[in-house]
This record gives structure tokens, sequence and C-alpha cells, in this order.
């Protein structure tokens, strides 16, 4: 049999090779510390599961569900998109429910990507935009995101021709994996782009609630004219610690959310009625588990932050996110740097490069590791420092 071209063309799963490391360190016995993994590892708060077991019980919820989701559950997230950004939607032709919200951002390339056609990618990014565009037959525009910009896009270095040919631009604030913030400035100069080129904008936005030191991350709804030209995908993964769950959603345009309806609606069967029960208890119910997560992750970034400056690497403080992303020392590539702390301290972490070419000279740590996990890896850390 002959395999798709574009399966041989997806690109080499880059922590197959740590992963094999890791599994010939662990059968030595060696005792790994990962900080690689992007998954919330405190449990989904208790009211929300309960919702779940209930709702199992039900009859109503065994039967296939609808594509475009329950009423209900598009109801609280517009209701929740009010209260939280200020911004009043349409819960019938603007809120598309997702089962996660990876799976809507892969699907929305096939509204908009014709063979040869253009997505503006930021690199580094989420690998799942480019992988999207690659699958609809397009091709991706990489825009770097560079210290020196604060690791937003630089619109006005995006060639003419280019931008004529895209159709698609991704953004994602707070930022997986650099840990950036965007403000309403930069988004309204996203729309005028947008607007100017006739391109729609994909704005991934899973970490608007993971923010630190007061910080409240902004809806790239909220800039002017955001929703005549582009979508924002939320999730209750990392909001609500409901990765496992699989549930989060599309609003904003509603061409944009009518098109991926349709593709969806001829893809999936929509998702699980009981795990949309999730997502209303979730955005309905008592909202102190998300501060009492953030004051958690914030401690962690606290201890990480400080012990790899002490090591000497270039790192910012984030204001959001569950990431830190460090400058690897001098003299290392980022997958040199990575091999080198598996090696002599079986510490995990993941290389820029995996996020593309201009994540080369940093390293990415997860503030997802639990606490005593954390602990040991900073004590190890702080040995390979001295
Ligand atoms: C975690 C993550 C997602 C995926 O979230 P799900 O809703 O669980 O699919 C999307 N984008 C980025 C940047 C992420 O880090």
């Amino acid at each position: 049999m002959q395999l798709a071209k574009r399966i041989e063309k997806l690109p080499p799963y880059l922590f197959a090779e740590i992963s094999r490391k890791m599994a010939e360190k662990r059968a030595q016995g060696v005792d790994i510390v990962s900080f690689a993994i992007g998954d919330p590892d405190i449990p989904t708060p208790s009211h929300v599961v309960d919702a779940l077991c209930q709702a199992a019980r039900e009859p109503v919820n065994h039967r296939y569900p609808e594509s475009d989701g329950l009423p209900d559950l598009r109801r609280v997230i517009a209701r929740w998109y009010e209260q939280r950004f200020d911004i009043s939607l349409d819960p019938d032709r603007e809120v598309l429910p997702l089962i996660g919200s990876k799976e809507g951002i892969g699907h929305i390339a096939l509204c908009f990507i014709d063979p040869g056609d253009l997505a503006l990618v930021s690199d580094p990014g989420y690998p799942v935009y480019s992988v999207g565009t690659m699958f609809a037959g397009g091709e991706c525009y990489f825009m770097p995101l560079t210290e020196e910009n604060d690791f937003l896009p630089d619109l006005e270095a995006i060639p003419e021709t280019v931008a004529r040919r895209a159709k698609l631009m991704w953004i994602n604030y707070p930022n997986n994996p650099t840990g950036a913030v965007a403000d309403l400035d930069f988004f309204e100069r996203v729309v005028r782009f947008a607007q100017k080129h006739d391109i729609a904008v994909c704005h991934d936005a899973p970490y608007t609630e993971v923010a630190f030191d007061g910080y409240r991350p902004v809806s790239f709804l909220q800039a002017a004219g955001a929703r005549e030209v582009g979508v924002e995908f939320h999730s209750f993964s990392k909001s609500y610690n409901m990765s496992g769950w699989r549930i989060g959603m599309a609003v904003g345009n509603a061409k944009m959310v009518d098109a991926l309806m349709r593709v969806k609606s001829n893809l999936d069967s929509g998702i699980p009625q009981a795990i949309q029960r999730m997502a209303i208890a979730a955005f309905e119910g008592p909202q102190d588990c998300i501060a009492e997560h953030n004051a958690v992750y914030q401690r962690r970034r606290d201890r990480l932050v400080e012990a790899l400056a002490r090591m000497g690497l270039g790192v910012r403080s984030p204001k959001a996110s569950l990431y830190v992303w460090a400058r690897v020392p001098d003299g290392y590539t980022s997958i040199e740097f990575a091999t080198r702390l598996l090696d002599d301290i079986g510490v995990v972490l993941t290389p820029g490069i995996g996020y593309g070419p201009h994540g080369e000279g940093y390293i990415r740590l997860s503030l997802t590791i639990p606490d005593e996990q954390l602990e040991e890896g900073l004590r190890r850390l702080a040995g390979w420092g001295a």
C-alpha cells in the first residue's frame, strides 16, 4: 500500500528521539523529571465532574448529539464572553462548540485553503496551524516571532505579494511556546492588515484565563472590527483542567463559524452531550478554581524563572500561559542542550526548534509539573549549573 503524500510530508515528530532516550534512561533505572508536558496536572474541579456523572445517567445524552452543540451550551458561551470580555455574541450564528479547540484549529483550514493557497503562521508556533494548512493542500508563510519584537509578528515585514496571496492568518496570545502576551493595539493592527488584504484571522486563545500578577489578557474580538475579519478559538482544557474531556469553541465571524460548522457536520457527529454539560457547569459554576490554579502556576513560575536566571539563562517572567521560554547557553543548539540535561541530570524539557526555526536558541519549560517534581527538577538544575 502507498501512503498519501500528506502523511509522508508530516514533519518528523520532534519528541520521537527524546522519547526514545527517555525510555532508555528509565529502563536503566534513571528517575526522569519532565518539564515537557503542557497538560494541567491539577484535576478537573469536582462540581464539573459531578455534572458529567449526573448527565451520564440521562438517556437523552446517550444518543447522537447535534453538530453545532447544545443550544444551552452556545448560550452559556455567549454569556461568558459577555461577562468576561464585554462582547455580545449571537449564540446561534457566532458560537460553535468544538471537540477540543485543536479539532477546530485543524479543520478550519479546509474552509479557507485551496491547493496552492497561503496561510500566515507564526514561527515558533503550535504545530497544528501549519499541519492543518498542509492537509488542505496549502502552504505556509512563516512570520518570525522574535524577542526584540516581544514575540509579536512584524506585519510590516510581510511582503505585499505574500499578503495578497494569503487567505488565513494564525496568531496566538497569550502565546505557546513563548509566554508572550498581546494588547488591543496589536490586535487592531491585525484587523487593519486583514481588512486591507482580505484575510481571515484565527486567534487561538486557550490561555486567556491562565495569567499572573493580576494581569487580565484581552480577547481578539475586543479589537474594533475583529468580528468582521476573524474568529477566536477558546478551550476548557487549560482554564478548568479539562484537557482529557475534549471540549472547546470557536466564536466570532458568522461566515467563518458557519463554514466550520459545515465542514464539521460532514466529519464528526458533535461532542458527547454529557461533556457539553461539564462545560456548562464549568462556565456557570463557581470561578474561584481559576484563581486557585493560577496561584499554583504563579508560584511555580517564580521558582522556575529564578532557578533558570541563576543558571545564567536569559529568561523573561511570563505574565500568562503555562510556559517559561528561556535562551539556551552559548555553544548549544536547543536539541543539544535538551539532550545534555537529559543525559547529565535526567531532566526533560522541550527544544525550541520543535516549534519552528525561530524557536532555535530557546527551550520551553511547562508549569504543569507537580510541585514535588518541580522541586526535584530545580535541585538538579541548580547542581548542574553550579
Ligand atoms: C493546549 C493548546 C490548544 C488545544 O487545546 P484543546 O482545546 O485541548 O484542543 C490549542 N492551542 C494551543 C496554543 C495550546 O497550547
